[in-house]
């Protein structure tokens, strides 16, 4: 079978609401054209984001019952703590309620000013805690990580030269940490190769620099290794991931994504003083060692989750449903980011609308129209997301793609509504010219794409 079928049935089903298009219509226009800004209620198929919007199952919703409320030595930390390790291999493990604050508490203990942290790429929540820290966010993700067409299976990978090259510039007491990105969300959910995290971990080792993954999606990285690398169609994720965290010495987790939970994070790492250091700086801000900002119940459900997101069947399904999309608006000719990630489907909004210049926002017109007519939600990430205004000109400089991503919620839509959104994206590729690009009314000061009221260019 070359895309499988939902390994799972439908125990619990929540309504969705239908609207109509006149209604759509209304609503959009209501919330100035901006899709953060409508209620999530008259959304039908919602590809926002796939953090934090996964199914639980059955197994991990009977956890919830088995909460111990406990405010220090939950046994449902217990269980998380064993299940962590017995994953990722880290020795201490601190729990947060999302993957930011992990972020945060590492920076935090060890970023001073002109530090810089390089990484594939930088995911925004990581380049802003770095920044924070008045460090500098560097990218050094191969070329090929760059080009959406480029069919390299592994466009994730770190390219060495160039972090060796951050590293002799800058000076290894200046580079108190290297991250790597699994997968690498920022380039289109691309997986990172075993190979290119061995020749990190190396390099990191040859300067006596921790190295540490940002491990939100680890699960499906390992799935891309033992689909594409040599030497691991054989081994379970579990072994793949076992050996991948064997080679760092830490690493950030959200657990909204492979944790397929709506909330929590951790930070897991070896070194003990760093984790003593971190644990006090936990309590003053999201709690005791034991809960970490989250209840019983939660941490219950997260080590249920990381289980499960090991099992090879539900991998297979979950990377083949993304693809499944993916192909069928290749087949027809939607230029979109290939190959296809893990966790989204990415149309390149610049092709698709040759007629609107990145200043009326194609990615933007195209995510309107998915919205008023079928009832989709995407994202931009485009110049409304990422321009930069020119200080002296005062003209957008746009980014270098112009992308609509949408992104897929762990077990949560059916192939079925997949067919519905690819059919919904033909139907608008095939009279394209019909759309018009958008202008700003308002814009915040910084973050505009969540806020901002636009309107129709006439
Ligand atoms: C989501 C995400 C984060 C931040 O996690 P939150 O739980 O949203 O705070 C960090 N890095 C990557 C790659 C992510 O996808």
């Amino acid at each position: 079978m070359r895309f499988p079928a939902e390994p799972f049935r439908i125990k619990v089903v929540e309504p969705l609401k239908i609207t109509s298009e006149q209604e759509r219509e209304r609503l959009i226009k209501e919330a100035g054209y901006n899709i953060f800004m409508i209620p999530a209620e008259s959304i039908y198929i919602d590809l926002l984001t796939d953090s934090g919007t996964s199914a639980m199952s059955d197994n991990q919703w009977a956890g919830l019952m088995l909460g111990d409320e406990s405010y220090a030595g939950s046994k449902n930390y217990f269980h998380f703590e064993e299940t962590v390790r017995q994953i990722f291999g880290f020795k201490n493990i601190i729990p947060t309620h999302q993957g930011r604050v992990a972020e945060n508490l590492l920076f935090s203990n060890i970023l001073k000013p002109g530090d810089v942290v390089p990484n594939n790429i930088h995911f925004d929540t990581t380049r802003a805690n770095v920044e924070y820290h008045q460090a500098q966010a560097l990218d050094c993700v191969i070329d090929e990580g760059l080009d959406p067409q480029n069919p390299h299976p592994f466009k994730g990978n770190m390219d060495l030269n160039k972090l060796e090259k951050v590293i002799q510039q800058y000076g290894k007491e200046h580079v108190p940490v290297i991250m790597l990105t699994i997968t690498n969300n920022s380039g289109g959910g691309q997986p990172v190769s075993m190979q290119n995290i061995k020749e990190v971990s190396a390099l990191a080792k040859k300067y006596q620099i921790p190295f540490f993954f940002d491990a939100c999606r680890f699960a499906e990285n390992c799935y891309f290794i033992k689909e594409w690398e040599e030497g691991y169609q054989n081994k379970s994720i579990l072994e793949i991931a076992q050996e991948m965290f064997s080679y760092a010495d830490g690493c950030t987790m959200s657990a909204k994504k492979d944790g397929l939970v709506n909330i929590g994070g951790f930070l897991a790492l070896n070194d003990d003083d760093w984790a003593q250091h971190i644990t006090n700086m936990l309590i003053l801000i999201e709690g005791f060692k034991t809960y970490g900002g989250l209840a019983g119940r939660d941490l219950e459900s997260i080590a249920r989750g990381l289980k499960e997101v090991l099992d090879e069947n539900y991998l297979r399904f979950r990377i083949n449903q993304t693809r499944y999309l993916g192909e069928m608006l290749d087949e027809q000719g939607i230029p979109i980011v290939k190959p296809v990630g893990g966790h989204a489907v990415y149309i390149d909004a610049k092709q698709f609308l040759p007629h609107i210049p990145p200043e009326q926002f194609p990615g933007h017109a195209l995510v309107v129209e998915l919205y008023k007519r079928y009832g989709i939600r995407a994202v931009e990430i485009g110049s409304l997301m990422m321009a930069k205004n020119d200080p002296q000109t005062g003209k957008m400089i746009p980014p270098k793609l112009e992308l609509v991503r949408l992104a897929i919620p762990r077990r949560v839509y059916t192939n079925m509504h997949m067919q519905y959104v690819a059919e919904a994206i033909i139907n608008i590729y095939q009279d394209r010219e019909k759309l018009k690009g958008f202008e700003i009314e308002y814009e915040p000061e910084f973050l505009r794409h969540f806020t901002a009221r636009l309107k129709p260019v006439q």
